[in-house]
């Protein structure tokens, strides 16, 4: 098949003959049997890394296997967690579980440091008839689960350790027959940003139909290659691994860690070196200012980027300083300025949602603040004190719809107007794995007031159900911008702020601030610390009936000479109150480490002030709770 072949005369997305991932990977193995599909770059033994390769041929040979295994232990449709190291082990455990027609749900290592409670929220929510990990980490598995019952264990296997002849016993799925394509491939677990993470039902057609929206918005053929160290748990590592089933050359896999550690490597693996292949890569915004910072070539050695066509830039916001830098550090090597493409995505869409367009360079707004917390896009000058600087996310890709709605009313709101983004498309999931309520309150929505002129309704079934992002966002000028959560939205006398342009004027006003690493979010007068009663700098006094909400920041300090507490503070306070018209009641400053993030690397705001109301925030180091366990 090929990629013009997944679109009909309408260019909409169809699936001739109803065929599955598990097809494409087949007819891959068939026919390009001695090309490279995977590369996995080892940096544990060599600091230049030693290339692991593996042709369609080999990797059909391994999924057979593995998938064979699995179907003597499983059941079609029983939960088939993947627990792997960032690995090729990982990438077969993953399809194999789809050539078992069982359900997959890539995770984590547990010898991942410091996830270990969102590992055991997940395996308790999916419960999996078996693991897939490697030789490596099998250990580290099974001692996982040694507390649990023998017979509430899971079955555990070593990918790498299954013979290629068990293969011969593999039975394949039916193509077309069972409705294979609307059925759930595998479970993709949001980050937990903003709760336990809750498992989106990815059916075949959803993935693929992703996939190709990815490759139709960067222009990836037959001939372009990715490179990737995105943790493959990750939907937008998963994505990026999965790609090539569909069209694409090979892709390059290194592990996040050795990225972070040189991220020279990175940009080494997406130069031109062997091939001009046309390349691409997808990375959380902070990557690119690694990159940038800590990434450049040594002197004298040779760097050509000419080849790049697509840096996706997304998960998380986007910021103009992060893309500036990178291009300021890669131009001079050739790198396209349009080669960034800021991008809108998240697990119930499986990923993809909007990007900036192959041609098109990143665009930028900048808007009046106070216009923007009462909810309108209004543009001022880039040098004004009200200037937020507002990164698109492009244009929605093809077969999906983004429209911007009164989440109250229904009803949709005008280009220019802030609502909650609403989604419909061939890539929305299913819904919430074991989530009844949470998934007709999510996935279920109708739009009852589309607007009668441009509506971005247009082009979807009148009758079509819609997908509530939980993100506030705004067309406008023919873009989609997003402006933050809903969930995370600070509201103090009555006036909304974005916490992220409150922890940058925070960040911007004092160096003793680790940028980055800051969280802003309102916390109910009454509920304050005693310390922020007896400081006086809150200008507040203890009432046990005020629940009024209040502006606390806290910030991981930042490194070097270490200032007193009191002066940032009141530098922060000044800062915070000129520019955005609000008193921090409390600025607590934390050790590096403090704040809690997600396994993806998300701060996790609500956490944060979890944790900030307990009290174990001051005690020092907490990491991954989740805000609403146990509730
Ligand atoms: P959880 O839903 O469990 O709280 P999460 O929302 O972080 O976690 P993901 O599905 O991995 O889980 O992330 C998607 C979210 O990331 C989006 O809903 C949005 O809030 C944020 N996001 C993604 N891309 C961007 C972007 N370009 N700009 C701003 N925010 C973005
Ligand atoms: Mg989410």
């Amino acid at each position: 098949t090929e990629l013009e072949d997944f679109f009909d005369e309408n260019g909409e997305i169809r699936f001739p003959e109803d065929a599955t991932l598990v097809d494409y990977v087949e007819q891959n193995v068939r026919l390009h049997a001695d090309t490279l599909a995977y590369r996995f770059m080892d940096y544990s033994r060599e600091r230049d890394g030693e290339a692991i390769d593996l042709t369609w041929a080999q990797f059909g040979k391994r999924l057979r296997a593995v998938a064979a295994r699995l179907q003597q232990v499983t059941k079609p449709g029983d939960r088939v967690a993947i627990l792997a190291p960032q690995s090729l082990e990982y990438v077969i455990g993953f399809f194999a579980a789809l050539y078992a027609t069982n359900v997959a749900v890539p995770l984590f290592s547990p010898d991942e440091p410091g996830h270990t409670d969102r590992l055991h929220a997940v395996l308790g929510d999916c419960e999996p008839t078996a693991i897939l990990t490697s030789t490596k980490s099998a250990e580290a598995v099974r001692d996982f689960f040694s507390d649990r019952p023998a017979k509430d264990r899971p079955r555990v296997i070593a990918v790498d350790a299954v013979p290629d002849s068990v293969g011969s016993s593999w039975v394949p799925p039916v193509i077309g027959e069972n409705h294979e394509i609307d059925s759930v491939a595998y479970l993709q677990y949001t980050s937990g940003s903003t709760r336990v993470p809750a498992g989106v039902e990815i059916t075949y057609r959803a993935v693929a139909a992703n996939c190709l929206q990815i490759a139709d918005c960067i222009n990836i053929d037959r001939d372009s290659r990715g490179v990737t160290w995105l943790p493959m748990f990750h939907d937008m590592g998963l994505l990026t691994v999965i790609l090539p089933a569909l069209g694409g050359k090979y892709v390059t896999i290194m592990s996040p860690q050795a990225f972070v550690r040189r991220p020279g490597r990175w940009i080494k693996e997406l130069a031109a070196v062997t091939d001009h292949a046309p390349t691409y890569a997808a990375a959380p915004n902070f990557a690119y200012e690694h990159a940038a910072v800590r990434g450049l070539p040594a002197a004298g050695e040779e760097l050509d980027l000419s080849n790049v066509i697509g840096l996706i830039n997304g998960s998380e916001p986007v910021t103009v300083s992060s893309m500036r830098k990178f291009n300021d550090a890669f131009e001079p090597y050739g790198l396209s300025p349009k080669a960034i493409k800021p991008c809108y995505g998240m697990a119930e869409a499986t990923l993809f949602v909007s990007a900036t367009q192959r041609e098109d360079a990143a665009k930028i707004s900048y808007v009046d603040r106070h216009e923007l917390n009462k909810g309108r896009f209004v543009a001022i000058d880039p040098d004004h004190e009200d200037a937020v600087a507002q990164v698109a996310c492009g244009q929605v890709a093809v077969s999906q719809w983004a429209a911007i709605v009164d989440p109250e009313t229904g009803a949709e709101q005008t280009d220019g107007t802030v609502g909650e983004i609403w989604l419909h498309g061939v890539n929305i999931g299913q819904g919430y794995w074991n989530k009844t309520d949470e998934t007709r309150e999510t996935f279920h929505n109708t739009i009852d007031a589309p607007l009668t002129d441009g509506s971005h309704t247009a082009g979807a079934p009148a009758d079509a159900q819609w997908m509530r992002t939980g993100d506030f966002g705004v067309w406008y000028e023919d873009n989609l911008y997003i402006t933050g959560r809903v969930k995370d939205l600070v509201i103090v006398d009555g006036r909304n702020h974005y916490p992220q342009d409150l922890e940058f004027s925070a960040q911007e006003s004092s160096t003793a601030l680790r940028p980055g690493f800051v969280a802003a979010f309102a916390v109910p007068a009454n509920q304050l610390p005693a310390e922020v009663f007896e400081q006086g700098h809150s200008g507040l006094t203890y009432d046990a009936d005020d629940a009024s909400e209040q502006l606390v920041v806290v910030a991981e300090r930042g490194p070097g000479r270490r200032t007193d507490p009191q002066e940032v503070a009141d530098t922060v306070r000044a800062a915070i109150a000129g520019r955005h018209g609000v008193m921090v009641r409390d600025l607590l400053l934390v050790p590096a480490g403090s704040i809690p993030r997600t396994s993806s690397g998300k701060i996790a705001r609500r956490a944060t002030k979890a944790a900030y109301i307990d009290g174990t925030l001051r005690g020092g180091y907490q990491q991954t709770a989740f805000p609403d366990a146990g509730e």
